[in-house]
């Protein structure tokens, strides 16, 4: 798709990279039956094509208008599309840069804009969140069903986090909303780590990784946030630790993009770059052999359904491993159909869009139930907090349920 961006585009670092990723849409149309919005709502405005098609006349000096941002607000940034697309549209960056080019030209009101700050400003700040969702915690019977519904009970302790013991070490990023909401997933990981002789280390100054705000169009704040966490995982790297973890794919996927984000700051570009490449997924440390070596086999465990977060199958590329990891821990995977799809989370969108976040979670969990499983498995805390007010049956991390195999 040729576009020639308007005069005050023309020749920035911004329209050139909008005019070469859109270049590669052919207008195929393939992916459409990938897209979970257009899925729902058939407009083609709500589907990879038609977004694109909004971002290229944004980028040409047509007028936007609320109702352009309405249908790239809508965009899950899930980034199927991009897995189903053949000309290798990197969408994921082009909607990243229409977002930030119309949320300039049509301003949202005083209220969304302090809405969406308030968001990015509690979900961001660990000690912040824990302390409001205490207080929801508190009056959770309180509050009307639909809240109560958001509000998780106060999370079983977690278990002891080992002691450092072995030569390997690595760096597990905390997250903010993660040691709240549910802290026994970084337990778990640091128990199954310690079990296949990897000892974990926090990360002394760690930030939100600014996932929400980059997705949000707090594209400053983010990179600030990036630029701390480039500081503190660089010391960590430093001080010898072999990766950066995550158990959080969303969190893990934008440490990998911080290479790319922060290529054109000259202070930073290095660090970025070298933290990008160092960060894996919790999934990309543990291995089916070194769970045999820990004691584990496969076979003889309950059934699981797997739900792949986005961030972890179109974002990451790591579509098979978790999976591989609970088969080699016992558990029986059964087949789950529109697995490709999204869950409706999405970071804020689950709060920004209710509808369609609403009816994708119905979507999902009648997927994911339907070989009757004991347990839906995640790699994400975003996703599992979405889907377990409405799960017929428990949602876990699949850290969790390994951790459980090997403690037994
Ligand atoms: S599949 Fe790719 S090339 Fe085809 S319309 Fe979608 S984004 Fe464009
Ligand atoms: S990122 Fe997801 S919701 Fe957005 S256009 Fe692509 S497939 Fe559709």
């Amino acid at each position: 798709m040729f576009a020639q961006p308007a005069p005050d585009l023309a020749g920035t670092a911004r329209g050139r990279e909008a005019q070469a990723l859109l270049r590669n849409c052919v207008h195929c149309g393939f992916c459409l039956p990938a897209c979970p919005t257009y899925r729902i709502t058939g407009n083609e405005l709500d589907s990879p094509r038609g977004r694109i098609y909004l971002i290229k006349q944004v980028v040409e000096g047509a007028p936007a208008t609320a109702t352009t941002r309405e249908h790239l607000d809508r965009c899950l940034t899930c980034r199927a599309c991009e897995r189903a697309c053949p000309s290798g549209v990197e969408y994921g960056r082009l909607i990243d840069l229409g977002r930030e080019l119309v949320e300039e030209r049509v301003p949202r009101t005083p209220l969304q804009r302090m809405t969406r700050w308030a968001f990015v400003a509690a979900l961001s700040r660990p000690r912040l969140f824990a302390a409001l969702l205490r207080v929801g915690q508190a009056v959770r019977s309180r509050l009307p069903p639909p809240l109560q519904a958001r509000i998780p009970l106060r999370p079983v302790a977690a278990g002891a986090v080992p002691i450092a013991r072995h030569a390997r070490h690595v760096a597990l990023l905390e997250g903010c909303v993660q040691p709240g909401l549910a802290p026994g997933i970084n337990h778990a990981a640091a128990r199954v780590f310690d079990r296949i002789g990897i000892s974990v280390e926090r990360i002394a100054g760690e930030q939100c990784c600014g996932a929400l705000g980059h997705h949000l169009g707090h594209t400053e704040r983010a990179l600030e946030q990036a630029r701390r966490n480039v500081d503190a995982c660089c010391a960590a790297l430093d001080g010898g630790a072999e990766a950066i973890v995550s158990s959080a794919s969303a969190c893990g996927l934008m440490l990998k993009d911080y290479g790319r984000l922060l290529a054109n700051d000259p202070a930073y570009a290095a660090g970025a770059k070298r933290v990008s490449e160092a960060t894996r997924d919790i999934s990309e440390i543990v291995t089916p052999s070194g769970l045999a070596r820990a004691g584990l086999k496969p076979g003889g465990g309950p059934c699981v359904a797997w739900q792949a977060p986005c961030t972890l199958q179109h974002g990451q590329r790591l579509a098979g491993r978790a999976e591989a990891l609970l088969q080699a821990a016992g558990f029986e995977l059964v087949p789950t159909p529109e697995s490709t799809l999204c869950c409706g989370s999405a970071g804020t969108y689950s709060i920004l869009q209710p509808e369609l976040a609403q009816e994708l979670r119905r979507r999902k969990i009648a997927a994911l139930t339907t070989s009757a499983p004991a347990v839906i498995a995640t790699g994400n805390v975003g996703c599992l907090e979405h889907l377990r007010p409405v799960s017929p049956v428990p949602v876990r991390h699949w850290i969790e349920l390994v951790a459980e195999a090997l403690d037994r």
